[in-house]
C-alpha cells in the first residue's frame, strides 16, 4: 500500500499515512475524516472484539467499548484476548490492546450491564457526550454496533437507537415485540429462512414502531421484513 519512495521510518512518524494510502489508490475520498467519527461497540466478545479490532486498524477517531464480563481462559480461542489479560475486565483489556495497536484511537472503556438502571444511564450518558469533538453538530456516537450475545441486551440498543438516543421516548419496562429482530433460525443445508407473524401492540412506547404501524395499519408483521 506504501509509496514506493516512502521508507518505513517516514511511515511510522505519521500516523496518517496507513490512512492515506487508500486515499491515494483511489479507493476512498477524503478517508481522514474517519478520524471524525465516534462508534460504540457494545458486547466485545467474538464479534465485538473483532469489529474493534478493524475500527482501530483503521483509524477510526473515537470508539467506547461496553462489557460487563471478565477475560477468562476459556476466551483464547477468540484470539483476541491475551492469557495474561485473564481477570481483566473485558473493556480494560480491550483498551490495552488497541491502544498497542494504534495509539491515535480514542478509546473509553465502560464495563457495565447496559440493562440495569445504573449501567443504562451510564450508557446514555456516554453515548451523548460530545467532548470527542465539541464543534461537531448533533448527538456524541455516529454509529452503535449491537454485538451482544442475548434478547434483552438486544431490546436495549435497539430501543436507543431507534429513539434516536433520546431518553425521554424511552420505556424500560415491557417489551415492544415488533422493534427487533433477534438471531434468526436460517437452515443454510436447506436454505430455509423461517418467518413468523407478529401482531404489533398499538399500546407500544415505541415510536418507531408506532410509525410503522401508521403504514401497516391493523396488519401483522412479517419478521422477516425487518431483516431485508
Ligand atoms: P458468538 O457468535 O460466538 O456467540 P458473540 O460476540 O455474539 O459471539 P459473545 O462472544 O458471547 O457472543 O459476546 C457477547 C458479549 O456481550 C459478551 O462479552 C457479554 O459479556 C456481552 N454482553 C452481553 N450482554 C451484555 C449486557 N447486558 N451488557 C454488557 N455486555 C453484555
Amino acid at each position: 500500500l506504501l509509496d514506493k519512495d516512502m521508507s518505513a521510518e517516514v511511515v511510522d512518524s505519521n500516523p496518517y499515512s496507513r490512512l492515506m494510502a487508500l486515499q491515494r489508490m483511489g479507493i476512498v475520498d477524503n478517508y481522514e475524516r474517519i478520524r471524525e467519527f465516534s462508534v460504540a461497540i457494545v458486547g466485545i466478545g467474538g464479534v465485538g472484539s473483532v469489529a474493534a479490532e478493524m475500527l482501530t486498524r483503521c483509524g477510526i477517531g473515537r470508539l467506547l467499548l461496553y462489557d460487563y464480563d471478565k477475560v477468562e481462559l476459556a476466551n483464547m480461542n477468540r484470539l483476541f484476548f491475551r492469557p495474561e489479560q485473564a481477570g481483566m475486565t473485558k473493556t480494560d483489556a480491550a483498551v490495552q490492546t488497541l491502544s498497542d495497536i494504534n495509539p491515535d484511537v480514542v478509546l473509553e472503556s465502560y464495563t457495565l450491564n447496559i440493562t440495569t438502571i445504573q449501567g443504562f444511564e451510564t450508557f446514555m450518558s456516554s453515548l451523548k457526550n460530545k467532548s470527542f469533538r465539541p464543534d461537531k453538530e448533533g448527538i456524541g456516537v455516529d454509529l452503535v454496533l449491537s454485538c451482544v450475545d442475548n434478547y434483552e441486551a438486544r431490546m436495549v440498543v435497539n430501543q436507543v437507537v431507534a429513539s434516536g438516543v433520546d431518553e425521554r421516548t424511552l420505556k424500560r419496562e415491557g417489551v415492544c415485540a415488533a422493534s427487533l429482530p433477534t438471531t434468526m433460525g436460517y437452515n443454510a443445508l436447506k436454505d430455509f429462512f423461517p418467518t413468523m407473524e407478529m401482531k404489533p401492540n398499538p399500546q407500544c412506547s415505541n415510536a418507531a414502531c408506532l410509525e410503522r404501524q401508521v403504514n401497516k395499519p391493523g396488519g401483522a408483521f412479517s419478521k422477516k421484513e425487518y431483516i431485508l
